[in-house]
């Protein structure tokens, strides 16, 4: 491993150089099944051809403009997520941690526009996650993260427990606003599920407050839901996606609706690469796929199909896994060993998982997984389990 490379990740000593569909190759030729997805972000596997050829199409015509020009692409693509969603605008960026970043800039800047400057903070929640920049951070609230980088942004206010209680109990006059994971990635695939949801938002009107949704994970179709607050029939005003929106290449966005969205105007929020036009057309051939017919059905059957696979499982290794949860392809299979000891055994099954919080192994496939391909996976699951008793 070149030493020149800042060693911030545990990495393993695994090359990949090529990926087709759900499958990666190492260089030696060994082949991986990846339900991994590159964490949630290869929503339709790898090299596939309509992304690829969307790719090629646009980079022979255009590669990048900045944002000082109109660009199609990305117009495009806004007006297909607003069509979509309960959104009115949208702003483009690169990454999920810039889009949550851009999220409590629009809730911040909502308050201060309607001349309301005392209503800053924020309100989060335990074992999420929304990324590594100051702010999300700060919103993550995870010590180990924070610790060494100086005092976290001030704004924040945790809530450990799904207790809407206790979220009623912190909202005071300088609250601006609620952010949560309509289903928790990171900490270990958990759906907070509706009558949460609802309460949040039932707070949130009547405090006016504005409610953010971190879908950086679970949106674009993950869940079997174009974005996963639809499985609960409740609406944000504001919310961050990234991950699988480009399929593979970065970008990122944060969507809000007409009102939420009063205070960015001209000079509030920019980026130099944010919604390119290479970006916007890859997640404009990502779109097609997800938003075709039948699309996000397959998602459902899909899960349905691992998920009782993965329940019989635990049936017959209560000791090595006990638990099934998560929603959509979005499924985590809590460990009654140590989750990344079990990661380490699927591995060895040349299948390619995440390991999340809470003791949970993460199975993210791409959600164009084939049949053939989730049964060998069921099959890694067993091996490994049978491994591991
Ligand atoms: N929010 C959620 C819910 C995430 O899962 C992640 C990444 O895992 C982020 C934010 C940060 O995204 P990125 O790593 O693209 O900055």
């Amino acid at each position: 491993m070149s030493d020149h490379v800042m060693p911030t990740y545990k990495r393993l000593p695994l090359k990949f150089a090529k990926g087709v569909g759900s499958w990666l190759e190492t260089e030696s030729g060994e082949r991986y099944l990846d339900f991994g997805s590159g964490v949630a972000v290869n929503t339709l596997g790898h090299a596939h051809p309509k992304l690829t050829a969307a790719l090629v199409e646009q980079a022979e015509k255009l590669w990048h403009v900045s944002n000082l020009y109109r660009i199609a692409g990305q117009e495009r693509l806004a007006d297909r997520l607003c069509d979509a969603s309960f959104a009115d605008r949208v702003f483009f960026c690169n990454s999920g941690t810039e889009a949550v970043e851009g999220m409590l800039k629009t809730i911040r800047k909502y308050h201060a526009s309607a001349g309301n400057t005392q209503r800053y903070k924020i309100i989060t929640f335990g074992g999420a996650f929304h990324g590594r920049t100051y702010g999300a951070l700060a919103a993550t609230g995870n010590a180990a993260y924070l610790d060494g980088f100086g005092p976290p942004l001030p704004g924040f206010v945790k809530i450990d427990a799904l207790d809407l209680d206790a979220v009623a109990a912190a909202i005071d006059d300088e609250t601006a606003g609620i952010l949560i994971e309509p289903v928790q990635g990171e900490g270990g695939a958990r759906s907070v599920g509706p009558a949460f949801l609802h309460g949040l938002r039932a707070l949130a009107d009547q405090h006016g407050l504005l409610l953010a949704f971190d879908e950086v994970q679970c949106g674009i179709g993950r869940t079997g839901a174009l974005f996963a607050h639809q499985l609960f029939n409740v609406e944000p005003d504001v919310m961050a996606i990234a991950k699988g929106l480009g399929g593979g290449f970065p970008i990122g966005a944060f969507l809000a609706t007409e009102a939420a969205a009063a205070g960015m105007v001209a000079g509030s929020h920019g980026s130099t690469f944010g919604g390119n036009p290479l970006a916007a057309a890859v997640a404009n051939a990502v779109l097609d796929e997800v938003l075709s017919p039948d699309f996000l059905d397959g998602v459902h059957q899909k899960s349905a199909f691992l998920r009782q696979g993965l329940a019989r499982l635990c049936e017959t290794f209560p000791n090595v896994v006990d638990g099934v949860r998560g929603e959509g392809l979005l499924i985590g299979l809590h460990c009654v060993v140590t989750n990344t000891d079990f990661v380490d055994a699927l591995r060895t099954q040349k299948l390619l998982t995440v390991a999340a919080g809470d003791n949970t192994v993460r199975l993210l496939p791409p959600l164009n997984v084939k049949q053939s391909e989730m049964e060998t996976a069921l099959r890694a699951v067993e091996l490994a389990c049978t491994a591991a008793v």
